[in-house]
């Protein structure tokens, strides 16, 4: 297998990244969209960032809010019609809670369009199992307890939920389709010390990956950084041990927990990925990246719900420079890397490239 985690997936859609500067007179699709189908969730986790008052992410969030049957339908057909390779479905909500998701991936299963799903695991079971075993490319599920007791008290859920999604993913890998299976352990200061427990028993079911990430309390750097000082050290140390002990050719272990930026200020005026990594929200607006999702005053393109969304994309291109993250983006951003990379590349002097 290649590598999965490379900021430089992009440079293998050239001809879209030329297309991106506000000078080029071209719109081409979305590489990649974000669907949130719905807002709605069957698990409480204390630190979602979706639910949380203290970070910018969902601050207009409606949770009834989910896209309707026909209207998803009419997204799928648009986004096949463009030409966007790949959908993931994710949060607000649980997409697995999303009550026509196995129409939505048995539809995308007849199309070139790849699809993928963050879950939490809960309901990955029955047909919308089956058909994203033989058909999805990825799914992550999010876990953060490590036995039933700790797995209630993280999610507020019923007393066997640890159980269920340990069972659930099991019987996913042993239906042998093609799709990766991963697990996102989100680490804060409760579980530190049992990330070890956990990976091994995630590798003793057949999991394919794990990433370790760092539970985000904050906007600010700063304060996460705070909050993780006193684990810091030992989860760096688990890490090693888990890397060391389980990571084969058969268990990627990525390593995703490390120190935030003090700050997340941005010194660029205009943001690349907009128009490469979009998302599309339960409420129906499109919103510039899954970092400022139902933000509407700093992180909304415009809205689908009136529109078909092939005409919405295709229309003025100024609606994909309203971001300018040096003044709107000084938070946590999941394609700060990506866009430094592209901006680079855009900003070659022309008479100079030939200086290899
Ligand atoms: S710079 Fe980052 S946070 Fe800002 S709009 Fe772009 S992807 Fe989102």
């Amino acid at each position: 297998m290649g590598l999965l985690y490379t900021r430089m997936k992009i440079f293998h859609f050239k001809e879209k990244i030329d297309s991106l500067p506000a000078s080029v007179d071209k719109i081409l699709a979305p590489v990649h969209i974000r669907i949130k189908p719905t807002n709605t969730c069957n698990h409480n986790c204390w630190y979602c960032a979706y639910r949380t008052d203290n970070l910018q992410l969902g601050k207009d969030m409606v949770v009834k809010d989910r896209i309707p049957r026909e209207k998803m339908l009419e997204i799928i057909d648009d986004i096949d019609e463009m030409g966007v390779k790949s959908i993931t479905f994710s949060g607000g909500g649980e997409p697995f809670c999303y009550p026509y998701l196995l129409d939505v991936v048995r539809k995308l299963s007849r199309t070139q369009v790849k699809f993928a799903s963050l879950t939490n695991g809960s309901l990955l079971n029955g047909e919308l199992a089956e058909v994203f075993a033989h058909n999805g490319t990825w799914l992550r599920v999010s876990m953060d307890g490590w036995d039933d007791e700790s797995y209630s008290a993280y999610r507020g859920t019923k007393d066997k939920g640890f159980t269920e999604v340990m069972e659930n993913m099991e019987d996913f890998k042993k239906l042998n389709g093609k799709c990766y299976l991963g697990v996102c352990i989100i680490v804060d200061r409760k579980n530190a010390s049992h990330i070890y427990e956990l990976a091994k028993r995630l590798k003793g079911i057949g999991i394919d990956s794990v990433k370790i990430a760092p539970c985000l309390v904050s906007n600010s750097g700063r304060e996460s950084n705070e909050y993780h000082k006193p684990i810091f050290q030992q989860v760096r140390e688990e890490i090693v041990r888990i890397t060391g002990e389980f990571g084969d050719k058969e268990f990627e272990v990525f390593d995703s927990y490390h120190s935030q930026l003090e700050t997340f200020e941005k010194e660029y005026n205009w943001c690349p990925y907009i128009q490469i990594l979009s998302v599309i929200g339960a409420d129906l607006n499109v919103y510039s990246c899954q970092d400022k999702a139902y933000n509407i005053k700093e992180g909304l393109i415009g809205s689908i719900k009136n529109m078909r969304f092939k005409d919405f994309w295709f229309s003025d291109k100024n609606k994909f420079f309203k971001v300018d993250p040096s003044i709107h983006c000084a938070h946590h951003c999941v394609a700060d890397a990506k866009n430094k990379i592209v901006l680079e590349y855009l900003n070659a002097d022309r008479e100079h490239l030939a200086f290899v």
